[in-house]
């Protein structure tokens, strides 16, 4: 057992310690030391919460949608008011600047925020006369116990896309969060309980794989939404499928952004800086390959880049003039220096080298500086796989067509982005991309919530996309009804306007 202090689950309305003494250290990211240490739940820990899920799923489907819409409301005050608090817990355990943890938050709330239009969002359909004198309507009813497994990066964001709708759909949830910074889903299950959530409809269970396993085999909970990395989304949508449950997963990425010539590069210059190193590129909707088309774009967009990433400010979360923070883990930082590494050795021209950054006070934690390739091309390691860090390929195109293709040829299409004055340019990348998220001359394209946040191809596995309609969609099941009334009861019926004759 860890003499660090515990981070236990949320099961039933309380935290506990569930069944098993396993854990494992959380880190601070700016400084290297473990500063807490998250149970690992499993099988019994998954049960309970499932159990307890059961008990409460009837009463809270049976709540009206505008008195769990209250519900929600209340928890938004009460994000609203204690932002900084959540943000501290965030950039404790992630590392991310601050204002970042605090902008993650804010999208947050934004989903919370159409999940409190839940009378007017699980409105079904009606069509008077479907045959004569009959009838049919339909009704969104909630699918009962629900579960939610994240990743690290947003720790309040994601499985924010998640829980709101599906509590204001009316289904208890049970969230497995990241067991990399796992406090911040306590911060939640607190706060949503003191906005009157009743107990056993919002639960938090800690672990890894083995609390994952869980998830996906036992039979009472219907239906699992992922969000992580590819290899884990596809095995998440695999055996969530065997099972018998609803699936949304949710993979990785390698956003592309093409700059055409006729680009306006200052703008383009200064949305790649926030695209590719905010967040120190731990971001699914990060820019990592710039696709300069020409050559004469590809040596302006070098010349302009690598005077602003020698500048970026990177320092420990807390620091108000960081612009960059620590990744996450140790294991993390090695593998993207090791993709620094391999694109080296693969033959790309390292134009700005993030590895030997030392920060004075900071030397255990998990820095890298900002880092950027020129010559990228398709067959390298650095271009085929995710990196997730603040690592940027440019990748040159010499036409419209190839910057395209390398798009449309790639696995992952979750965002991707061109900066262009041309309209045609810009219509036809938007209508014939094969990527879920655009932007025209907007780096990071996320929908609002809305819209739904979503990817094609290895970016997503199942049919849902999260949040807006997409995510009222998956988190209810369609009753249709279809009514016929006998003839002849209004023969008997009084017509006559009662009166005291
Ligand atoms: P990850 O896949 O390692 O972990 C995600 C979740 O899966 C965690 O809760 C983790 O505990 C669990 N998990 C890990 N290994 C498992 C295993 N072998 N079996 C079962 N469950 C397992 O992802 P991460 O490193 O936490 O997050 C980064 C990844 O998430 C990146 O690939 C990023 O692109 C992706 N991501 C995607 C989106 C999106 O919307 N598409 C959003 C955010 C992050």
């Amino acid at each position: 057992m860890s003499s660090l202090p515990i981070i236990d689950h949320f099961i039933a309305g309380q935290r506990s310690a569930g069944a098993s003494d396993a854990t494992q250290p959380v880190f601070n990211p700016a400084t290297g030391e473990a500063t807490k240490a998250v149970r690992l739940g499993a099988e019994a820990e998954v049960k309970a919460a499932t159990d307890a899920a059961k008990a409460a799923a009837p009463g809270w489907a049976a709540t009206t949608p505008l008195r769990r819409a209250r519900i929600l409301n209340k928890f938004l005050h009460i994000i609203e008011e204690r932002i900084d608090e959540l943000a501290a817990v965030i950039t404790s355990e992630h590392g991310k600047v601050l204002s970042d943890a605090k902008g993650e938050i804010q999208r947050g709330m934004e989903v919370v925020e159409f999940a409190t239009a839940a009378p007017q969002l699980l409105k079904g359909e009606v069509t008077e006369n479907v045959g004569t004198r009959v009838d049919s309507h339909s009704l969104r009813q909630p699918l009962g116990v629900v579960a939610g497994i994240t990743p690290f990066n947003f720790p309040a964001m994601v499985p924010m896309w998640m829980f709101p709708i599906a509590l204001a759909a009316g289904n208890c949830f049970i969230l497995k969060p990241s067991e990399r910074d796992p406090s911040a889903s306590l911060v939640i299950a607190d706060w949503l309980k003191e906005a009157g959530l009743p107990d056993g409809v919002f639960q938090v269970v800690h672990g890894g794989k083995d609390a994952v396993d869980a998830i996906l085999t036992n039979p009472d909970i219907q239906a699992v939404s992922f969000v992580g990395s590819t290899p884990i989304a596809r095995y998440i949508y695999e055996t969530a499928a065997k099972n018998g449950k609803r699936c949304q997963a949710l993979g990785g990425a390698k956003n592309h952004m093409i700059i055409m010539p006729d680009a306006d590069m200052d703008q383009a210059v200064d949305a790649l800086m926030g695209a590719a190193y905010g967040s120190a590129g731990e971001r699914c909707m990060a820019i990592s390959v710039a696709v300069p088309v020409g050559e004469k774009t590809a040596e302006t967009l070098i010349a302009k880049l690598e005077p602003k990433i020698r500048a970026l400010k990177v320092g420990p979360g807390t620091d108000p003039e960081a612009e960059m923070g620590p990744l996450v883990t140790k294991q993390h930082l090695d593998k993207v220096r090791g993709y620094i590494d391999a694109g080296v050795a693969e033959g790309a021209k390292l134009v700005v080298d993030g590895r030997g950054l030392q920060l004075q006070g900071y030397e255990d934690g998990y820095f890298v500086g900002g880092t950027l390739f020129d010559n990228v091309t398709t067959d390298m390691t650095i271009y085929k796989e995710e990196i997730f860090g603040p690592v940027l390929a440019v990748a040159r195109a010499p036409d419209y067509a190839t910057a395209a293709k390398m798009i449309n040829d790639h696995p992952f299409g979750n965002g991707t982005a061109i900066f262009t004055r041309d309209g045609d340019a810009a219509r036809e990348f938007a209508h014939q991309i094969q990527v879920g998220m655009v932007g025209i001359n907007v780096p990071i394209p996320v929908p609002m919530a809305f819209h739904s946040f979503g990817g094609w191809k290895q970016s997503l596995f199942g049919d849902h996309h999260m949040h807006g309609m997409e995510g009222i969609r998956f988190y209810t099941k369609l009753k249709t009804i279809t009514t016929r009334w006998p003839t002849g009861i209004r023969a008997g019926a009084d017509f006559v306007m009662p009166t005291m004759s």
